[in-house]
């Protein structure tokens, strides 16, 4: 089962990278984030100098992946991947920054899982321009020093807050990214949609993108679930019809919510009287890691006004009561 669930994902994943805008003018909404990244850019273009360091945080999914390839197409420049889990050792790192190409761009995914060791090379690196290494073993040791070409780090995290200080300050440039509204969803489901080559009514792009939970990643997927649908059951349209009717065999419900999302507050209400509740005891009843539930369920559920975060933990509001169908607590919800 493993290797059919990578496989499907290897498929997701080459789904999506088609559908990624190239540049800055193809990229929707983020207009704050865009035209900050704009001048950035374009300043230091003009001077002739690799860009500031650039940080991008915000929940997973809203194209901090994709604005970091426009970085280095705006610039011109070749980019490195890799990922803070993938560094674990001060050397991993260190061999990837001694091979950089001068004014290339280094796309470091989750740099806020980097190993401890490894992040204090990095300080260096991002500051001086300059990588520590150590040759050999015991007495007959050696430091060296190797100069590096000036590059620039694009670091992408679910939450600038999980960084250390010194690393964040390292970087010239935060941007925030924040959910999309519905309308810049549609923006973005026409342009995949046409890039697919398949029709897609107005009235099921607006009912897809109020289901998207602000993200073009689930907008895209859902797209191409709508297209499965229409394709299989219906005549190939993508209409309102074949929407609503994939939307519910994929149980996407009508705010957009996931399973992730749903179990969170099921338990927050049913199992917690809706809270206040902390967040590693929400996180133990649906069985997931404090951080993914603080950093990919929470974040939309916030925002649409069904979870508060109080000094004591996690409330459900109102609203959540009544997404699920259930009566509040007697004496109102906190
Ligand atoms: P993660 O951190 O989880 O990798 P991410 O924030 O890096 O997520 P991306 O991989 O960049 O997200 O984007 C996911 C998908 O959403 C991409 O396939 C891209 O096509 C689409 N997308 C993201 N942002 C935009 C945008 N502003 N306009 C159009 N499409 C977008």
């Amino acid at each position: 089962p493993r290797l059919v669930d990578g496989a499907a994902e290897d498929v997701e994943r080459a789904a999506e990278a088609a559908l990624r805008p190239k540049d800055l003018s193809e990229f929707v909404g983020q207009k704050v984030v865009r035209e900050q990244l704009e001048l950035v850019l374009h300043a230091a273009m003009g001077r002739g100098r690799p860009p500031d360091h650039v940080l991008l945080s915000g929940p997973p999914g809203l194209g901090k992946t994709t604005l970091a390839m426009i970085v280095a197409a705006e610039l011109g420049s070749p980019i490195r991947v890799t990922s803070g889990p993938a560094i674990q050792h001060a050397g991993d790192l260190a061999a990837v920054l001694s091979s950089l190409e001068e004014g290339e761009v280094l796309f470091l995914d989750e740099i806020h899982r980097i190993a401890r060791p490894a992040e204090e090379l990095l300080y260096v690196a991002m500051e001086d321009f300059r990588v520590d290494v150590v040759v050999g073993k015991g007495a007959g040791a050696n430091a060296i020093s190797l100069s590096l070409p000036p590059f620039t780090v694009v670091g992408a995290t679910t939450r600038a807050g999980l960084l250390p200080a010194p690393l964040r300050d390292r970087f010239g440039f935060v941007g925030h990214m924040d959910f999309y509204d519905d309308g810049e969803l549609e923006q973005v489901l026409v342009r995949s949609a046409r890039l697919l080559g398949v029709e897609l009514v107005t009235e099921a792009a607006t009912e897809i993108a109020s289901r998207s939970r602000g993200t073009p990643r689930i907008a895209n997927r859902l797209l191409r679930r709508v297209r499965d649908w229409a394709q299989v059951r219906g005549d190939g349209t993508l209409d309102l019809v074949a929407a609503r009717r994939a939307l519910e065999v994929y149980e996407v419900d009508h705010l957009g919510l996931d399973r992730l999302d749903r179990s969170v507050l099921e338990a927050l209400c049913r199992r917690f009287g809706g809270g206040p509740v902390g967040l590693s005891t929400l996180a133990v009843a649906v069985g997931e890691e404090p951080e993914t539930v603080e950093t990919v369920a929470e974040p939309f559920l916030v925002r649409e006004g069904l979870v508060g975060r109080t000094p004591r933990g996690r409330v459900a509001t109102p609203r959540a009561w009544e997404h699920l169908g259930l009566a509040p607590p007697a004496g109102g919800p906190t």
